[in-house]
């Protein structure tokens, strides 16, 4: 090889680094979540990282206002809290899978980063969830991750808006940035919308969540495997039967003078970055 077809060779090799890997079809993004056509504005609360000792709390006020909720469920957590794990179930939720020991999926072998997943499904299966979706820690993951996932006939589901809850609870919920960089429009808000139950001040927060959702677009809350379209969830029935939410008035209203460069929010997930909650 020449030395300008090995400087060309190069520069190519270094462009195709820059280029992001491009998007299965079977993952869904912030992008494909967002654009996904549908005649309400749908939202979907997903909490990460539980079930923890806050959950209960947590399900004892989503079963007040009738709201179903995704958890994506550590497998190291889930065995520690079984029941826990029964209840969601019970209640209506979807269950997912965030892997047994919140790794980052790139980082590890292959088999480790399979074993993580497998062994996480079967745990949840066995407590009688039937996960569909796969959510990477940190939003991270190969074309191994969706191979595996693939292989366990999970869709691998990251979200469109992220409440960096793990580091502060936001101003508003209603002016969080969205997966494409900017705060919906008033009454256009809808999603999934990122949590973790392992904080009980997002817990105790739920109340400020739902209000300000609801004020800010979101017409009705659905599951991940509803938002989707229903191909994913198994038992639709279940959710589509809750009544009606009542939403208490009486929670703060966000201050529509918040200047959102005040919330110190991040327009791109960095996971590199970010401490092991997400
Ligand atoms: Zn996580």
């Amino acid at each position: 090889m020449n030395k300008f077809a090995a400087c060309l060779s190069a520069v190519v090799c270094c462009l195709l680094q820059l280029v992001p890997l491009p998007t299965a079809a079977n993952v869904v993004d912030a992008d494909s979540i967002m654009t996904r056509r549908m005649d309400e504005n749908l939202c979907v609360l997903s909490f990460d990282d539980g079930p923890s000792r806050f959950t209960p709390h947590l399900l004892d006020m989503l079963n007040d206002y009738g709201i179903p909720a995704t958890f994506f469920l550590v497998g190291g957590m889930a065995e520690k809290y079984p029941d826990i794990v029964r209840r969601i179930v019970e209640e209506g939720h979807e269950v997912g899978n965030h892997t047994w020991s919140h790794p980052n999926l790139r980082k590890i072998s292959r088999e480790q980063a399979r074993e993580e997943v497998a062994r996480t499904n079967d745990l949840l299966t066995s407590l009688g969830a039937r996960p569909a979706h796969l959510r990477p820690p940190y939003g991270v993951f190969d074309e191994h991750t969706v191979s595996v996932a693939e292989s366990l006939g999970l869709t691998v589901v990251l979200w469109s808006t992220d409440s960096k809850d793990w580091r502060r609870l936001p101003a508003s919920y209603a002016t969080l940035r969205n997966g494409h960089g900017s705060v919906y429009p008033q009454g256009k808000t809808h999603g999934i919308f990122l949590f973790h139950d392992t904080h009980k001040s997002t817990v105790n927060d739920l109340p400020r969540i739902v209000k300000e959702l609801y004020e800010a677009g979101c017409s009705r809350f659905v599951t991940v495997g509803e938002y989707l379209g229903g191909q994913a969830d198994p038992e639709p029935g279940i959710l589509m039967t809750r009544r009606l939410p009542t939403v208490p008035l009486s929670s703060a209203a966000p201050s529509p003078d918040t200047p959102v460069e005040l919330l110190q929010i991040q327009l791109v997930e960095r996971p590199e970055k970010t401490p092991e909650q997400q």
